[in-house]
């Protein structure tokens, strides 16, 4: 068999053997034909088998395929036009090239002999020359057509290899791809949700607030509204109960709202313990409704592993519509109705007025101005004296901080306590009202304007109650002032004892070991728990001057004044009456026992200049 290369190997063996060039098949009826041309070949190292029937040839070519075929036109048994359309039909003889031996007796027909698939023709008697040069050319012309189709099938397998690895490269791409946004989505999921409740976070809730309000841009009859929730002393179950169970409450809260909400409304966790909903009506009644109910189902409790919790919400609604431009704006309407509800009294809701944005922005506009007063040294602090009832004498005042404002003129601290405690304010504001109060005492007892000693009262508020350095902070300031600890009093409310009551018991023993003293301020408007108050070392009761003004000075009975009085001076405690503004009310305290006493009457709040000629003036009531 020939390879590409023109030269041979046997059928067993790769092996190329370059000696045999070729296996040439003759076949021809007369046996001196196939001798010549046997010699003929075989001298040109061709390996020749002969046939001499067509019978026999088809048995040659089946047992071993050729390499060439030279065939005799006329043989008796198959004539060689017939023997060539056999191998030609036969796809695994097809390829084998034929050449036609013919006499010129034979009546050679050249047109047939082609179209039976013959490769050429030789014609009889051979010349020597010829029938080498013809069979040589079909050998060469085999072998190019051998070499052509192994390239053919090297570069086919080469695409085919390239085409596999193009596959798999395109696998791995599509896989990686899949990966990369399973991740990617898996990452968004994250970046989109609360990890405690698996709710959606502010982020998510923003962005579907901004296709509700972009769904009312293309249709301005689609409705939505916004509600805002805030748990109602949510702090006080993560400071009693730990922060494990305020997280257990947060997800029995998240799935108490979710199964109220059900899937037609988008319940978002935004911080804490604050949630939100994007409702899908915008019908106010409708709106009330969902908030009723859900109002409604905090009045369960929670049951908690080992907790059963009760607790409640405040809810804000705003209704959304075109004017709101940006979802942020809405939900902060809605935040701001919440406000509202809390300060109303909590556990109710509120909906959004324009109005109420107008009164936050004057509150922004206090907490700049706030900040600023601070450092451009704005306050000023007051100061009212309080009179021992039994003598009329001054014992001491309460320093009041008062906020001199270049356009507002003189502010009420009850316009800007609150904003300093809800933004911090309050702690820088409480050290500099207690500096100026111990100095301002100090400077008085080295003038020496009395003999007796005063004290001063300052007022500490709940936040400034809560800041771990508190004690710290007072010490520095009586070693700054020099100021006995004896003569200072700190005024707090019962509601700042209670809302921190540990905290509270270790600081006010504290406070007790330097003999600091310590009042309960407007006592009455708050828990008004004598009892619970008898476990911390207070010294004074300030009775509230609602109290005090509903005595008219004739009725004998004047409420629970003097009942107060009687409790707190069996459990130790004096009592101020604050704002006392007749004497009538003035004589009928005295009468009760009272101790001492503090309002218009005597005198108001004075800045310091009018405070000391007061103390000067030695004034007897
Ligand atoms: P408070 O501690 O109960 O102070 C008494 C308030 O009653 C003062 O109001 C005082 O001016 C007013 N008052 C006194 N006598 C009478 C009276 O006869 N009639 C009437 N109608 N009012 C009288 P002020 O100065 O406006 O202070 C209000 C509240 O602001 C104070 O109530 C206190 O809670 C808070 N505050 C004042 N200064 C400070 C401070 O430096 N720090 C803190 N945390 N709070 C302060
Ligand atoms: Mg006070
Ligand atoms: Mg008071």
């Amino acid at each position: 068999m020939i390879d590409s290369q023109g030269s041979q190997t046997t059928p067993m063996s790769d092996h190329p053997v370059k000696v045999i060039r070729g296996d040439i098949l003759i076949v021809d009826d007369t046996p001196q034909n196939l001798r010549l041309l046997s010699d003929i070949l075989a001298q040109e190292a061709y390996q020749v088998r002969q046939a001499l029937s067509g019978k026999m040839a088809l048995m040659a070519i089946r047992a071993v395929i050729p390499d060439l075929v030279l065939l005799d036109i006329m043989m008796p048994d198959m004539d060689g036009y017939t023997i060539c359309q056999m191998l030609k039909a036969d796809p695994t003889t097809a390829h084998i090239p034929v050449i036609f031996l013919s006499a010129l007796s034979d009546g050679l027909d050249k047109a047939k002999a082609f179209s039976m698939g013959g490769a050429d023709y030789i014609a009889k008697p051979f010349q020597l020359e010829e029938v080498l040069a013809r069979v040589q050319n079909q050998m060469a012309l085999r072998a190019a057509e051998l070499r052509n189709q192994q390239l053919q099938d090297e570069l086919e397998a080469r695409v085919r290899e390239r085409t596999r690895q193009l596959e798999i490269a395109n696998q791995e791409l599509c896989r990686e791809v899949l990966e990369r946004k399973l991740l990617q989505n898996k990452l968004l999921e994250i970046a989109h949700h609360d990890p405690l409740t698996g709710l959606p976070n502010r982020v998510l809730f923003i962005e579907q607030l901004r296709q509700a309000l972009d769904a009312i841009a293309v249709d301005a009859t689609t409705r939505f509204s916004v509600l805002f929730l805030d748990c109602d002393r949510f702090k006080i179950v993560n400071d009693s109960l730990g922060h494990f169970v305020g997280d257990q409450l947060l997800i029995a809260i998240a799935q108490r709202l979710t199964n109220i909400l059900g899937p037609y409304h988008t319940l978002a966790r935004l911080s804490g313990d604050e949630f939100a909903v994007l409702l899908s009506t915008g019908d106010t009644d409708r709106a009330i409704a969902i908030v009723e109910q859900i109002l409604a189902a905090f009045t369960q409790p929670f049951q908690l592993e080992q907790h059963e919790v009760f607790i409640t919400v405040s809810i804000g609604i705003a209704i959304g519509h075109a004017d709101y431009r940006q979802p942020e704006h809405i939900l902060r309407d809605a935040d701001m109705a919440m406000y509202r509800a809390k300060a109303a009294g909590k556990m109710q809701y509120q909906i959004f007025d324009p109005a109420l944005h107008e009164v936050a922005l004057q509150r922004l506009q206090l907490e700049i101005d706030l900040r600023k007063a601070i450092y451009q040294q704005e306050l000023v602090v007051h100061y009212q004296p309080i009179i021992a009832m039994h003598t009329g004498r001054i014992v001491g005042f309460e320093s009041l901080v008062r906020w001199l404002h270049p356009q507002r003129g003189l502010v009420s601290p009850n316009m800007f306590i609150p904003i300093a405690e809800e933004t911090g304010l309050i702690t820088q504001i409480g050290y500099w009202v207690l500096h100026h109060s111990c100095q301002q005492l100090r400077q008085w007892q080295d003038e020496c304007l009395t003999e007796r000693p005063l004290t001063m009262s300052v007022n500490l508020s709940a936040r400034q109650f809560a800041q771990p350095d508190l004690v710290e902070k007072i010490d520095e300031i009586l070693a700054e002032t020099q100021l006995d600890p004896h003569c200072l009093k700190l005024e707090i409310t019962e509601s700042a004892i209670m809302e921190n009551a540990q905290a509270a018991a270790v600081l006010l023993q504290k406070l007790r070991a330097r003999h600091i003293q310590l009042s309960i301020d407007d006592f009455g408007t708050g828990y008004s728990s004598l009892s619970y108050l008898h476990s911390f070392p207070v010294d004074t009761l300030k009775i509230d001057r609602s109290f005090v003004q509903q005595m008219d000075g004739k009725s004998a009975d004047s409420g629970l004044v003097p009942l107060i009085i009687n409790i707190a001076h069996k459990m130790g405690m004096n009592v101020v009456a604050e704002g006392i503004e007749t004497p009538e009310q003035s004589v009928q305290l005295k009468g009760f026992n009272c101790d001492f006493g503090q309002g218009f009457l005597f005198s108001k709040p004075l800045e310091s200049e009018k405070a000391k000629n007061l103390i000067l003036s030695n004034p007897h009531w």
